[in-house]
């Protein structure tokens, strides 16, 4: 569910920063960017709410931003551990509560999970499994982790569901995965009201299981 428009901070202005800051802005976000790097305050400088050069390091200097007001915190330096680690107890110093953190490795993970953070991305990380996901078998389309070992994916119908009904497949039964949903085009049908959809060609399944039944879904041709 969306929330109502809130303010970030986000600290570290490079491709991942810059990109965040930008999207929350769109969604109609008040938005402060933060970077010791000049050149890269003003080129985003417009497209903020705010954008300040100031050292993360320095609490006093993200206090005289007024970053403590903020309701959330994005810390989007990466490679540079020392100020990664500052800038979060600064954070934190600061009473920020909500601190998604952009981890270099999992070293980096760690050490920002026992430091608080709220959230962790290792967005190479990220992109490496769903990029390979996609090159393993391109029927899954989209997936993402909802707990601990379960997912949810958006799998392309294969030749064995055409012509059949949702009851048919059994889903939960005979497949180890539920069916949440089917896309058609840029509709979508709820599995609750329509078990008597035939499936055709081109439908996409939103299914929820373990991560090898929704592998072995997508695998059976
Ligand atoms: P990306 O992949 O997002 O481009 P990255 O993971 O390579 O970035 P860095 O380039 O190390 O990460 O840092 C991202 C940004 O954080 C850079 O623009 C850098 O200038 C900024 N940054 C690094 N240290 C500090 C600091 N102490 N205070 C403020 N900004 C900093």
């Amino acid at each position: 569910m969306a929330q109502r428009n809130r303010s970030f901070a986000v600290i570290g202005l490079g491709r991942f920063g810059s990109k965040i800051a930008r999207e929350l802005v769109a969604y109609g976000n008040h938005v402060i960017g933060i970077d010791e790097n000049e050149r890269l305050v003003s080129a985003i400088a417009d497209s903020l709410t705010e954008a300040v050069i100031a050292d993360a390091r320095d609490e006093s200097a993200l206090r005289e931003a007024g970053i403590g007001g903020y309701d959330a915190a994005i810390l989007a330096i990466g490679a540079n551990l020392e100020a990664s680690i500052l800038c979060l107890m600064n954070l934190k110093n600061m009473g920020i509560t909500d601190i998604t953190v952009k981890a270099y490795n999992s070293q980096h993970q760690r050490i920002m999970q026992a430091l608080g953070a709220t959230d962790i991305v290792i967005p190479e990380e990220d992109a490496g499994e769903h990029i390979a996901q996609r090159l393993h078998n391109s029927a899954i389309q989209d997936f993402m982790e909802i707990c601990e070992g379960n997912y949810v994916a958006l799998v392309q119908a294969n030749r064995g569901c055409m012509g059949k009904t949702l009851q048919d497949l059994n889903f939960g039964q005979k497949l180890d995965v539920q069916c949440l949903g089917i896309m058609r085009h840029n509709t979508f049908i709820n599995p609750a009201t329509h078990q008597e959809k035939i499936l055709a060609a081109g439908d996409k399944l939103l299914v929820q299981g373990s991560r090898a039944a929704i592998r072995n879904f997508a695998d059976a041709r």
